[in-house]
């Protein structure tokens, strides 16, 4: 009998020269445990995924409370479901007045391709604008918005008409135009290593989208669900979008995704065609009904309190020479250091004493920090011991 490691390396997709390999048997909390014993403490979060932690007994409950009801019926408009139902009114909830309107997909891609094509059908406008460094998912609509060239180069052509902005630079603001459709923007960047905007450029953005009529999309799928310490990002840029994406920790560690908008935007999809948007799985039961927990438990459970005082325990632990820096908004963070050479054997060596880190796609020197927001401060004190120790090792 070949083990689960053998048989991944035989008949699963490789996409990268060295895959971690890490064997875990299960997961709770902030921990994952191995075959043999291993324990690893989780500061990825399944690149948060997992805020609320692994395996919220609420979120296995809501789980197993919707799995002795129904599965898949069959989605928009045929068959009411309570779980889609009451997921998309609690949403609104944490949302400014009229941005109420949620359409339910199944992963963060498919919530920017929707998002793509809504603020396409709303305007009769073709160009999207994207910026340096953004991510906004894998396939072909979403890969277009990538912010590096040398993740399409060999896809193309891509979609026509997507265009790049500088992040943060004012004086780009004047390329987007009364052709634009949508400008998409991640309210936090994060691929690009946590890149934060200015508020004042957040809200120049803003403005220059009214001035013109292109549509806002906010990527939140990464920063969203708490991870910032809001319960939405922008909540700390004095802006509303027009419409809105999310998806990973939005699940609680089920797939689900969602891009929201103003009804008079989201009607469009109905008519000339009808049908503008059409998905099999998206707005699962069992992932609204685990997202509905996941909300609750963030909104309920006092986690985005302590979000902020979490983020500076790491960063006061985290005090060595060889952490050059640590960016973040709340518990999305990266620690910048030398070189990813030192990066790489910092990650490895933790890894081997028990805590789990990342780097980032297209940042090569910084150590992505994004544990579950109900991590404990002992626990964060438990991560930075060992990550300092690790860096100990390997930086004279
Ligand atoms: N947008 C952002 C900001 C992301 O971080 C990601 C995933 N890393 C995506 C979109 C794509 O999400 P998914 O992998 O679920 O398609």
């Amino acid at each position: 009998m070949l083990s689960a490691r053998q048989l991944f390396l035989q008949h699963q997709a490789q996409t990268t020269d060295f895959p971690l390999l890490l064997e875990v048997e299960r997961a709770e909390g902030v921990f994952m445990y191995g075959p043999n014993g291993e324990k690893y403490l989780d500061l990825i979060s399944g690149i948060g995924v997992s805020n609320v932690g692994h395996r919220h007994p609420k979120v296995i409950a809501a789980i197993q409370d919707q799995l002795d009801k129904y599965l898949h019926l069959m989605v928009y408009g045929e068959i009411v479901q309570a779980p889609p139902a009451q997921l998309a009114h609690a949403l609104a909830q944490t949302l400014p007045a009229g941005l109420d309107n949620v359409y339910f997909v199944s992963s963060g891609s498919e919530a920017v391709e929707g998002a793509m094509k809504l603020a396409k059908r709303f305007t009769g406008r073709t160009e999207i604008i994207a910026f340096d460094k953004a991510y906004h998912g894998s396939t072909q609509g979403a890969l277009s918005l990538n912010g590096a060239e040398s993740f399409k180069r060999s896809f193309r052509p891509l979609l026509p008409d997507v265009n790049h902005l500088q992040h943060n630079h004012h004086a780009d603001l004047e390329r987007i135009t009364r052709r634009t459709a949508a400008v998409i923007i991640e309210t936090v960047q994060g691929e690009a290593g946590v890149r934060v905007p200015s508020q004042d450029y957040m809200q120049a953005l803003r403005a220059r989208c009214t001035e013109v009529g292109a549509l806002l999309v906010l990527d939140e799928i990464q920063c969203g669900f708490g991870r910032t310490g809001t319960f939405w990002a922008f909540e700390q840029f004095g802006i509303v979008p027009d419409i809105l994406t999310c998806a990973k920790g939005m699940g609680g560690g089920m797939p689900i995704g969602a891009f929201i908008s103003r009804q008079e935007i989201m009607h469009s999809f109905k008519n000339d065609p009808m049908l503008g948007h059409i998905t099999t799985f998206g707005g699962h039961p069992v992932s609204c009904a685990a997202s509905l927990a996941t909300l609750k438990i963030i909104l309920e459970e006092g986690l985005l309190d302590q979000v902020n005082a979490k983020a500076e325990r790491f960063k006061q632990r985290l005090a060595h020479p060889a952490i050059k820096g640590i960016r973040n908004l709340g518990l999305m963070m990266a620690a910048e250091m030398e070189s990813f050479d030192v990066l790489k054997a910092v990650i490895d060596s933790a890894i081997l004493k028990g805590v789990l880190t990342d780097w980032f796609l297209f940042c090569d020197n910084s150590m992505r920090l994004a544990p579950p927001l109900t991590i404990t401060f002992e626990e964060i004190d438990l991560a930075c011991d060992i990550i300092l120790e690790a860096i100990e090792g390997h930086v004279r």
